[in-house]
């Protein structure tokens, strides 16, 4: 029987009973009106609820559910909220609008962390709360697609910082039936699937998560039929040792291959969102090597469907494990295909440490790959050289798309009342087009002051509210506790810095001149105030002993109440964060960001982006938009600390508080700063753009191709992979065997002031073997002095005459200064209409070497 996501869960009386739907589709999460419906039914209830609707109705009496169902203010707005809600869920998106065509098309997206709404804690930072936003807009857009993820029983730690500044961490365990998410049943009984680790059998609990339209599914490992260990195997996100890891990261792909399988889905791209849902591929090929297909065959077939986005530059990031493990934990598997041990390990070995790297399986099983920003995808083509031969860094088949965040969910509601009066009514469908932006000019001046002081307020308030709850948690005197209430002042230019405390986020940067820091702050008629917060992992020492610096710092009594360290920074609370504070800073080791995404947030909020550029802002600063803080290149960490930290406080000092403080009844010059931000910065780093973009130039392709490769009984796919093996075996033969580039001829012709560039004819003869010349690209390659760079250029060469003793001739025009060998080189590679991109194969001839 087909397995289904069953709707009735809590008793509500009938006038309002769809409100069981409402609460268990995360749609509320991003709808001001569904939560304020929820909130308005007990507000009390609401916030000990923790703002999630399921626990709220459970908790609601009978009588008071009664009453609400006949109270006819309520049952108005219910009926207003619904209808929005079922028009959402049925209007046709932008996917069913501009393709049409593409009904084929079923994306998978595998990520081992999820971040929605403060109500599912199953994210630990950026990498959830980009896979969340990325389901919302896909949601939004029409896009056919899936998640899988992990359901933690206590998530992530909850974090507290003792009155020393040491932060605590604390788990709790969900009880999943008050969680917004239900069980897959089939046959009367939560769908389960299992897979096999070495001595046992793993049984897994199949949850879904309603995001609009699209639904997630989440594996837990908490089943009866477990031994204990086993039981708490996906317990917390990023908790345990390298075995919790790697058996979490074989649940995750394993695992949500077989959740698929057992849901009748059988996608045509599977996206692979960071390294830890890398083993998605080794089921694939397994399921692929039972068919029958050759391992070359079964690969070019998993290539065909798989998109990954890698998410650091941090070596740290790369999960890595030893060649031990992996034969330990992949044992069962590769028992069912023994003769492809070897291969399969191949697949992620990194040559250079010994260890089996998620990346490089990541890498090597999937078509086509990106990273999450320009700056990222450059930085990552570097760091993936050695996978593409000797191929210039610009050439390395790696992408970049860069992050964004869904904008209906970071922006207050306050601001999207502005847009809704002054902006086109489409300016929500269509954010990522510019024009629905231009409008923003046209919003008062005094309306956005307003709507921005008010979001301040509320800030100032939940802040206040924060440190007053936390010191009575401390027993801290009465005293300390009332003085919160003139902790941070409403009037003064307040600057945000909010995210993992890692240390090359340098959260500290800002104190390198206490001195320096104190004047800025303590200047009577221009204070500057710094709110804090964020979590460090548990086992990352250097990044709490960061915490406890600020908190530190934050207790001097020049400081005091001026600079603060707020706890338990999640999806709650970065919401007040982005909307409410003047600036959001941002000062990592540049390249380590790979774009960061809360100053996305940040800036639709009008809040001005004050950050190095790095990640996304490398891009998304224009001048005018926001402050960078420069950095030169050089990976020279201390250069570059004493670089940034000068530009930080000569930046403040001389442009930043001026332009705040430089008031008469409104700071007009800032507010116009502020619609720069949102104006210029709203329409490209959103979700929606984002997952157009993964459309447009992975999933689209990627479905087509998939499609294509195993039509027919894998036809294509057997001949890539045949093609690849022939080309592999013969390509020793390909010899470049001369070259004619006239350079004496066309140096005396031409005069050395020449202004006009001139060009020649070149040509070579090259010998193929074997091979035919068709299946290559003969091209000549040079460089060209562009800015401090040099780029790379590339002239295909085409042929002339006869191929005649498997030799053939090719010609071009070029630059006639050039002169073969210090100036220009030609090269042949192989080339197929079927590959993903143009170094599928990594062979080069070149006469370089
Ligand atoms: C947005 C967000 C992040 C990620 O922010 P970065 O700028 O990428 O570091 C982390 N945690 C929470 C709670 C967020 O809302």
């Amino acid at each position: 029987m087909l397995a289904t996501v069953p709707h009735e869960a809590i008793h509500v009386p009938s006038p309002i009973e769809r409100l069981n739907e409402l609460a268990f589709n995360l749609w509320f999460s991003w709808n001001q009106d569904a939560l304020q419906l929820f909130e308005s039914m007990d507000p009390v209830k609401w916030k000990s609820s923790g703002h999630n609707p399921v626990r709220l109705l459970q908790n609601l009496d009978t009588p008071d559910l009664q009453a609400l169902s006949q109270n006819s203010a309520f049952l108005e707005r219910y009926q207003q909220v619904m209808s929005r809600f079922d028009m959402y869920m049925n209007d046709p998106a932008w996917y069913q609008t501009n393709h049409p065509q593409e009904d084929f098309v079923q994306i998978a997206y595998f990520s081992a962390e999820f971040g929605f709404h403060e109500s599912l804690p199953i994210y630990s930072g950026g990498l959830g709360i980009l896979a969340g936003d990325h389901i919302k807009s896909s949601s939004d857009l029409g896009i056919p697609l899936a998640g899988i993820g992990l359901l933690y029983k206590k998530g992530y730690f909850t974090q507290k910082i003792d009155a020393s500044g040491s932060q605590q961490s604390e788990l709790f365990p969900y009880d999943f039936n008050q969680l917004p998410i239900r069980p897959v049943m089939q046959n009367d009984q939560q769908l389960t699937v299992s897979i096999d680790v070495p001595g046992r059998t793993i049984h897994l609990n199949i949850w879904a998560v309603t995001v609009g339209r699209n639904l997630v599914y989440l594996l837990d490992s908490d089943h009866a039929a477990n031994d204990e260990e086993d039981k708490t195997l996906t317990s917390q996100l990023y908790g345990g040792n390298q075995d919790t890891r790697i058996a979490q990261e074989i649940v995750l792909g394993i695992g949500g291959v077989k959740t698929l399988r057992a849901l009748g889905i059988y996608p045509n791209v599977y996206h692979i969102n960071e390294g830890h849902a890398a083993f998605l591929t080794l089921e694939r090929l397994k399921e692929l090597l039972h068919l029958g297909l050759s391992f070359h065959v079964a690969v070019e077939t998993v290539r065909s469907a798989t998109v990954f986005t890698t998410h650091t530059p941090v070596p740290a990031g790369h999960d890595t494990f030893s060649v031990g493990m992996i034969e330990h934990y992949l044992g069962p598997l590769f028992s069912e295909i023994p003769k492809h041990k070897q291969s399969i390990i191949a697949l992620g070995l990194d040559h250079k440490s010994g260890q089996f790297n998620m990346t490089h399986l990541a890498m090597n099983t999937a078509g086509l790959r990106n990273g999450v920003s320009k700056l990222h995808g450059q930085v990552s083509r570097e760091m993936f050289k050695e996978f593409h031969g000797h191929i210039d860094a610009s050439e390395v088949p790696i992408g970049s798309i860069t992050n964004g965040v869904h904008l209906d969910t970071w922006t207050a509601p306050a601001w999207k009342e502005l847009f809704d009066r002054f902006l086109p009514g489409t300016w929500r469908a269509e954010q990522s087009n510019h024009h629905q932006w231009a409008q923003v000019e046209v919003i008062p001046d005094e309306s956005i002051w307003k709507v921005h002081q008010q979001l301040k307020e509320d800030l100032v308030r939940h802040a206040r509210h924060s440190l007053m709850e936390q010191r009575k948690r401390n027993g801290e005197s009465e005293e300390r506790i009332e003085e919160v209430r003139n902790y941070l002042n409403p009037k003064a230019l307040t600057i945000g810095f909010a995210r993992r405390f890692a240390t090359y986020k340098r959260a500290n940067l800002i104190f390198n001149d206490l001195y320096r820091l104190r004047k800025i702050i303590n200047d009577p008629d221009r204070p500057v105030q710094f709110i804090f917060a964020g979590k460090a992992h548990p086992a990352d020492y250097p990044g709490q002993d960061i915490i406890r610096e600020i908190y530190r710092i934050s207790q001097l009594k020049e400081f005091l109440g001026k600079i603060v360290i707020l706890e338990n920074y999640d999806i709650h609370m970065a919401r007040y964060l982005v909307q409410g504070v003047d600036v959001w800073l941002n000062n990592p080791r540049r390249p380590l960001e790979a774009s960061g995404t809360s100053g996305q947030k940040a800036a639709m909020n009008g809040v001005l982006n004050f950050s190095v550029l790095d990640g996304w802002w490398e891009e998304g600063y224009n001048g005018s938009n926001g402050w960078a803080i420069g950095t030169t290149g050089a990976a020279d960490w201390a250069a570059q600390e004493k670089e940034n930290t000068k530009a930080i406080y000569h930046l403040l000092e001389n442009e930043i508080i001026p332009l705040y403080y430089n008031q008469g009844d409104l700071p007009h010059q800032w507010i116009q700063r502020m619609k720069r931000s949102v104006q210029t910065l709203s329409p490209v780093y959103n979700t929606h753009r984002m997952v157009q973009d993964y459309t447009n130039l992975t999933y689209l392709p990627t479905a087509k191709r998939a499609r294509l490769f195993v039509a027919d009984h894998y036809d294509v796919a057997t001949k890539v992979a045949d093609y690849k093996q022939f080309i592999r075996s013969n390509w020793h033969q390909v010899r470049i065997i001369s070259i004619d580039d006239h350079s004496d001829k066309s140096t005396s012709e031409v005069p050395l002031d020449e202004i006009a560039p001139s060009t020649k004819e070149i040509t070579a003869q090259i010998q193929f073997g074997p091979i035919w010349p068709q299946d290559t690209a003969v091209e000549v390659i040079y460089y060209e002095e562009n800015d401090e760079s040099w780029e790379q250029k590339m002239i295909l060469m085409t042929p002339i005459g006869e191929l005649l003793d498997q030799t053939q001739s090719f010609q071009a025009t070029i630059p006639s200064h050039l002169i073969h060998g210090p100036h220009f080189s030609i090269r042949v590679r192989p080339i197929s209409t079927n590959f993903a991109h143009s170094f599928e194969l990594s062979l080069v001839t070149s006469t370089l070497s």
